[in-house]
């Protein structure tokens, strides 16, 4: 395998997770946000999670050290050009990542595998956006990525055989189990069976079947899930599951993936869950309270 420098584009939570993992696993890291203040929160939020990892005894003080040393960041794009892959993590949002597929296809050499970690967009569609699609797929971590043991490695219309392959053995490199993924729909495999999940939670609750809290806990006892429905939109955001359901409802032409109206009613009020520490459980402790009035 010919990658030792990993360009990562976006510091959010995923970004950060992912060039924390690269560097962990030995990888020169290039981290490139829009604005510096994202990039420190990126930083802040690995130094937080390899504390945890050395009060754990997982990792020593140096290593923790080792790993910051190899991470590079920056706000010019053009400083990707040295990268040997890029994993592209910015917001999920097409225009914006065709956008900034088009901008590292002009600077990146062209050899180079541009990846993304998308959760459900088309990779045919982002890897358009330039004049290498045989080099373009999806590379889907999931949250935490340090953690996560699984990545879905997707094939757009255009993908070569040999990035796949090369995507995999990167994959395994940084001490994950690939799955080839091998047509491009969108959702991909989790999320196409996590968000039928997810909406049925919403109508039983929806329904007054049982509270977010109950039905959480028939999740995790009776499914061994490590973490029920609700616990999980809220730790995630409600407004991407929300995003997410409309996405497959469009593009798979199917009513099965239309979203609750809870859920578009959450989102309207702007109780997103993990970004602002409201969501389903919020919404079920001020149901409670006005119930007691
Ligand atoms: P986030 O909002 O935490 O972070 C996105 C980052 O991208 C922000 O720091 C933003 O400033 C930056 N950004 C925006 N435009 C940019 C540009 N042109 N160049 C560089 N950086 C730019 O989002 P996230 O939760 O990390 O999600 C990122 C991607 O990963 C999305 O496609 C999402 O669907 C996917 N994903 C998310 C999760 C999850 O649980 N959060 C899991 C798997 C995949």
């Amino acid at each position: 395998m010919n990658i030792k420098t990993v360009g990562v584009v976006g510091a959010g939570s995923m970004g950060s997770g992912i060039a924390n993992l690269a560097a962990m696993n030995g990888f020169r890291v290039i981290l490139r946000d829009i604005d510096e203040k994202y990039l420190r929160a990126g930083l802040d939020r690995m130094n937080a999670f390899m504390e945890k990892s050395v009060a754990r005894g997982k990792m020593t003080v140096e290593q923790k050290q080792e790993t910051l040393a190899r991470i590079i960041t920056t706000t010019d794009m053009k400083d990707l050009c040295e990268a040997d892959i890029v994993i592209e993590a910015v917001i999920e949002d097409l225009e914006l990542k065709k956008k900034v597929f088009a901008e590292l296809d002009e600077i990146v050499p062209e050899n180079v595998i541009l990846a993304t970690n998308t959760s459900s967009m088309s990779i045919t569609v982002i890897a358009s956006a330039t004049k290498r699609p045989e080099r373009v797929a999806g590379m889907h971590f999931f949250n935490p990525a340090q953690i996560m043991k699984l990545v879905e490695v997707v094939r757009g219309y255009q993908t070569s055989d040999e990035t796949v392959e090369e995507i995999k053995e990167f994959a395994r490199a940084l001490t994950k189990e690939p799955i080839e993924v091998k047509k491009d729909t969108p959702g991909f495999i989790v999320n196409r069976i996590m968000i039928p999940q997810f909406i049925e939670a919403i109508r039983l609750l929806e329904e007054g079947v049982a509270s977010a809290e109950d039905i959480d806990k028939a999740v995790t006892l009776g499914l061994n899930y490590p973490m029920g429905p609700f616990t999980l939109q809220d730790y995630a955001g409600v407004d991407i599951g929300l995003h997410v359901m409309e996405y497959l409802k469009e593009e798979l032409n199917d009513d099965r993936f239309a979203p609750p109206l809870l859920l578009k009613q959450l989102v309207r009020a702007g109780r997103l869950g993990k970004k602002t520490g409201a969501g389903f459980y919020d919404y079920e402790s001020k149901k409670k309270e006005a119930a007691t009035k």
